[in-house]
């Protein structure tokens, strides 16, 4: 995908404070925290957003929550409670349409969201 961000941050031509990365996945702070843990997690595999996962690429998502816990447990934040978020559209607020699991902690969240 030439124009996504995400994957070039993947690549390396876009530079990323990583926090966690294997052969399936990366794991980078996201450039414009609203928490003081603010991770974003991602397939390498570009899919676009939820729409686009099906029977041949679901495997990567039990993965990024497997990881996303650990992350969570490496960052101190597994006891006090984290939210895992992923935006779906426009309306939802996706901006990246790369699909990318938000992991947010480290202070009290509100409920619900805007
Ligand atoms: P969305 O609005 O699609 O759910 O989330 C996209 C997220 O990606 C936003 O929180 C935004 O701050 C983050 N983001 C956009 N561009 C970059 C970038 O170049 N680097 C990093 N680290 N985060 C980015
Ligand atoms: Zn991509």
């Amino acid at each position: 995908m030439n124009d996504c961000i995400f994957c070039k941050i993947i690549n390396g031509e876009i530079p990323c404070e990583k926090v966690y990365e294997d052969d399936k996945i990366l794991a980078f702070n996201d450039i414009n925290p609203e928490a003081p843990v603010h991770v974003l997690i991602i397939p390498k595999e570009h899919i676009s957003m939820i729409n686009d996962i099906n029977e041949e690429n679901a495997e990567v998502v039990s993965h990024i929550f497997l990881k996303a816990k650990e992350i969570a447990a490496k960052l101190g934040i597994e006891k006090s409670g984290y939210r895992i978020v992923t935006n779906c559209g426009i309306e939802a607020g996706q901006t990246v349409f790369h699909i990318h699991y938000h992991l947010l902690g480290g202070r009290e969240l509100q409920w619900p969201p805007g």
